[in-house]
């Protein structure tokens, strides 16, 4: 009999980020599968009873927490002893949990103390024959993997997107707060303060409906015999910003600035999507100025629908590998998309 615990962390503002419900509904989902299990919560935070009133209604028989100061800010050493706290006490068999950085830094190293076993970047979840199976890519998403696991505790780190994120009832949860002490020499590591980029400087967002990839097109010569980066910048920021859309660029675009030739600013390595590159997940995707070669669009594995405009028909992404493909100029398009867009 399989002892299910659903594992997560709170924001800053006390509740939980939308993998955690993603992942929570797989938590629910699976509970109901598997014949004879059980559901548990534990949450670690700064305080963590609204969360638990915010996932009231998830089915779970049993509510824990470990919260304080201390847990608040993402620290491997007290993280590390509140998941195990948790996961002992709840005799967890399986572990479902979100792939957030703050876990994906202190999961794997918990496993080790649980002498259990750890899989990362899980992108399913199904249950044959009363067993639980989970699925994996391998090989940069080329290869999708179905496995599963004879070791206990197995603890499952999980993707965005899996799930739908969890929309039951809210209520009054009944949780038991763990005593979880940490000494000082657990607390060597301070968090000082939060450095991001201005809200306009942040190009890539993973929770947007579009994902918009700019390619090397952008900066070559035009039909007038010139390249025109400056303008190829300001179409690209301004679509993103007007469609709240994730910047995802070909490996050429950002090649370029190691060549030493002049480069669209907004772009960097970071905005890389493909097989050296990122494979984010969104609804819709819309490639602009970028050939559709295989490297590249092996990064688009997980976005829904495709779109593409291209100058040439016989580009890459006339080969198949897009929904719709507009043989059009980008800069005309884009400029007439962002004319609509701030209407
Ligand atoms: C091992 C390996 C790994 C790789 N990994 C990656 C990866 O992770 N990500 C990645 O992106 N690439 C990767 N590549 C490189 C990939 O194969 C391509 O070379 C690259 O994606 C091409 O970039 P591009 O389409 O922007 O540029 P180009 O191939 O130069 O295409 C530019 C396109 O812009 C079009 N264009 C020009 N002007 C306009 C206009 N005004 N309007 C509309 N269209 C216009 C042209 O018709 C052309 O099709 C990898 C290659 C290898 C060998």
């Amino acid at each position: 009999m399989e002892k299910i615990l659903f594992l997560a962390h709170t924001q800053t503002d006390g509740a939980l980020p939308r993998i955690a419900l993603e992942t929570l509904t797989a938590a629910a989902e699976l509970s109901q599968n598997l014949d004879g299990s059980t559901l548990a919560v534990g949450l670690i935070g700064e305080k963590v009873q609204a969360a638990a009133d915010s996932i009231a209604g998830c089915g779970a028989s049993d509510f824990m927490g470990v919260e304080g100061k201390e847990f608040s800010a993402s620290r491997y050493a007290s993280d590390a002893a509140a998941a195990e706290a948790l996961a002992r006490e709840a005799g967890a068999t399986l572990i479902l949990a979100p792939g957030t950085p703050r876990f994906s830094r202190t999961l794997p190293g918990v496993t080790v103390r649980l002498q259990g076993r750890v899989d990362t970047h899980v992108s399913g979840l199904s249950v044959s024959e009363g067993e639980l199976q989970i699925q994996r890519w391998y090989y940069r998403q080329r290869m999708v993997a179905t496995l599963t696991r004879q070791q206990r505790p197995w603890l499952l780190l999980f993707d965005t997107s899996v799930s739908r994120p969890w929309e039951g009832e809210s209520g009054s949860a009944s949780i038991r707060i763990l005593p979880v002490e940490i000494a000082q020499n657990l607390q060597r590591t301070q968090v000082a303060g939060i450095k991001a980029p201005p809200a306009e400087a942040q190009t890539i967002r993973p929770d947007a409906e579009v994902l918009f990839v700019a390619g090397a097109g952008w900066t070559k010569k035009q039909a007038d015999g010139q390249a025109h980066i400056k303008e190829a910048e300001k179409l690209i920021l301004d679509f993103i910003n007007l469609k709240q859309a994730s910047l995802g660029s070909s490996k050429s675009l950002v090649d370029q600035a190691t060549e030493g030739q002049e480069v669209l600013s907004c772009m960097s390595r970071l905005n890389q999507v493909g097989q050296t590159g990122s494979t984010p997940r969104h609804p819709k995707g819309l490639a602009t100025c970028c050939h559709g070669e295989e490297p590249h669009v092996v990064g688009w594995r997980f976005v829904n629908e495709r779109r593409a405009v291209n100058l040439d028909p016989n580009c890459g992404w006339a080969q198949g590998k897009t929904d719709v493909l507009y043989v059009a100029d980008a800069f005309e398009v884009i400029s007439k998309l962002n004319e609509l867009l701030s209407k």
